[in-house]
This record gives structure tokens, sequence and C-alpha cells, in this order.
């Protein structure tokens, strides 16, 4: 099937054979990633660029579309967490290795196009989240220089093969992520919504919140200024234009993962076994049986695994 990359509504068709639900979000992503198509096929470096901040839970297609997306416009993909610990060991050691990411897949080209996804955006707020050296406020103000645009220069390679390339970053659409979850003194960024909506009052959101679709009605009331009350600079906030809020996947979303989603885990097994002249009596049962193994919160994450258990044992 062809899929126009310029036009939002295609994407959205095309995202809709392999993400399940975040009907919200893939919208946001569609437009976000098209107009970066049509930046492209115009050569109009005018043309905003929607960088894009997704809010959500963990393993619930975040990532998973970004790489849909990019992979089907044949743009590169490069992706990082912004902290947590690094192949080079350090805090966020790693967040600029992003560019040798796209530089590998556009060797030569000055200002190359494509799709930077940048992870755990949330811990960056302040430094409640234990480094205490400014790490947060550093990062963020670096990521406001790329983001508008920024010559990158970098050494890559080893010993003999090493060598240093330049990279111009205002082609490069840039997407974070993050839960916004609370920690230790920190409260979640939906209790920061929610006292916004309350007017400064304390009324019974709070409690409410609790639950889980108070919490997503919460989070889909995101505005900029909520994101500055979680700690981020205004001039980075004001850089990501488009903020889109992802669900935590439910039961019935996570069975339609296995039993409707293209490339799901499930399917791959199903086809190997079939190959072997078996067939499954009761799909719908086996994906229940599979979901009801996986813990909720790690969201679709759990999912393979278990196929791939269950499947070793059959
Ligand atoms: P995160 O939201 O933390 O970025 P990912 O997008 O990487 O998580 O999701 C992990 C894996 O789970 C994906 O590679 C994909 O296989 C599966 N997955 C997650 N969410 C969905 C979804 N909504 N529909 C289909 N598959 C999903």
């Amino acid at each position: 099937n062809n899929v126009n990359s310029e036009d939002p509504k295609s994407l959205v068709e095309y995202l809709d054979e392999y993400v399940i639900g975040q009907d919200e979000s893939k919208k946001a992503v569609a437009v976000a990633v098209s107009s970066l198509a049509v930046r492209m096929k115009t050569g109009d470096e005018t043309l905003p660029k929607m960088n894009t901040i997704l809010i959500g839970p963990t393993g619930v297609g975040k990532t998973y579309m970004m790489k849909i997306l990019s992979q089907k416009l044949g743009l590169p993909f490069a992706q990082a967490k912004l902290v947590g610990r690094s192949t080079e060991g350090y805090k966020g050691q790693n967040v600029s290795t992003v560019f040798d990411q796209i530089y590998s897949k556009t060797k030569g080209q000055e200002a190359p196009y494509g799709i930077v996804f940048l992870d755990e955006v949330d811990k960056l707020a302040n430094d409640e989240w234990g480094s205490g050296s400014g790490y947060g406020s550093r990062i963020q103000k670096e990521l406001i220089g790329w983001v508008e645009e920024e010559i990158i220069s970098r050494e890559i390679g080893e010993g003999a093969s090493r060598s240093q390339y330049q990279l111009n970053t205002k082609n490069l659409l840039f997407v974070t992520a993050g839960a916004f979850q609370g920690q230790g003194k920190r409260d979640a960024l939906t209790h920061i919504i929610s006292q916004r909506l309350a007017g400064g009052k304390q009324i019974g959101f709070g409690a409410a919140a609790s639950r889980a679709d108070d919490h997503q009605f919460l989070l889909s009331q995101v505005q900029p200024v909520d994101l500055i009350s979680w700690g981020f600079l205004p001039e980075l906030v004001g850089r990501f234009p488009v903020i889109a809020t992802l669900n935590q996947l439910s039961e019935k979303d996570r069975i339609c993962i296995l039993t409707e989603a293209k490339d799901s885990p499930l399917d791959g097994y199903v086809r190997l076994l079939a190959a072997r002249g078996y067939t499954i009596q009761d799909y719908h049962q086996l994906a229940g049986l599979i979901v009801s193994r996986c813990p909720p919160e790690t969201g679709a994450r759990g999912l393979s695994s278990v196929c791939s258990q269950l499947f070793r044992n059959v």
C-alpha cells in the first residue's frame, strides 16, 4: 500500500496497522513528521519544525511510533536516553552520540533530515533526581541550541580510522519522551495539572487522579505552563510546539496488539508453528493467556518475552 509522506492522514492510517490505540499521539506525530516531509520536498527551511514532547508511561508506543514512521519515510532515526547509565558509564554522556548515529546514516550531508528521539526528558527537570550537579539544566540548554540550529563537531572512530565530522542540526526533528511521574518529594505532572485546573485551591482532584481514567483526563489537559512548573526552562518548552499524551494500555489493547497489530510478536511464533503443520485453535484465548502473564505496568514490553517462553515449551 502506498503512503503519502506529506499527508498526515495517510501516515495515521499507516500507523494504525502497527500501533494500537494512542489516537491523539498518532495524529500529533503524523502532523509533525509529514510537515518535515513537506519541508524536505520543498527545501523551504523557513517552514516550522514541529518538535514534539510525548508524555506517557513506559512501553506504550512512544518510541515505536517514531521508528515506524522514520522507517516508512526512509528518514534516519537516532535515539538516546537523556539520563541514566550510558555505555560510557557517565550520566547522559551518550546524548550527543545521536549525531554520530545520524551522521553514519547520512554521510556527507551537511544538514541531514532525520528524527532524533530523546527518552527520559522528564528527568532533566532539576536536581531532585539526585545528580546535584546542575546536569539537568545544562542539558536543557544544550537541547535548546540543538533544536534551534547548531553545527555539531565530533570525532568518531578508533585509531587510524578516527575522523572528525560536522553536522548542522537544522533539519532534524526532535522528539522527546518521558513518563513525568512523581518520585520522592517530586509531584507527578498530573498533580501539577490538577493544581492549575483547581486554580490553586485544594479540591478533591488529587484523590480522583489515582483512578486511571482521571489520570488520563488530567494528562490530556497538559499545557506548556505545566511543563515549566515541572522544571523545564521556558525557552525549551517554547521550542517544542507539539505536546501529546499516550495512554496506559488496557487489557483489551494488549490483546489487540497480539491479535490484530502488524508485526505482533505472537504472529511470528504462530507462523513458525504453521510451517510445521500446527494451527492455533483459539487465537483470542491464547492472546488473553499471554496478556494475563504480563504485568500491566510494563505496557506492551513483556508480551514478546512471554510469547518466547510459552512457545519454547510448545
Ligand atoms: P515506550 O513507550 O517506552 O517508548 P516502546 O514504544 O518502545 O515503548 O514499546 C515497546 C514495544 O512494545 C514496541 O516495540 C512494540 O512492539 C510494543 N508496543 C508498545 N506500544 C504498542 C502499541 N500501542 N501498539 C502496538 N505495539 C506496541
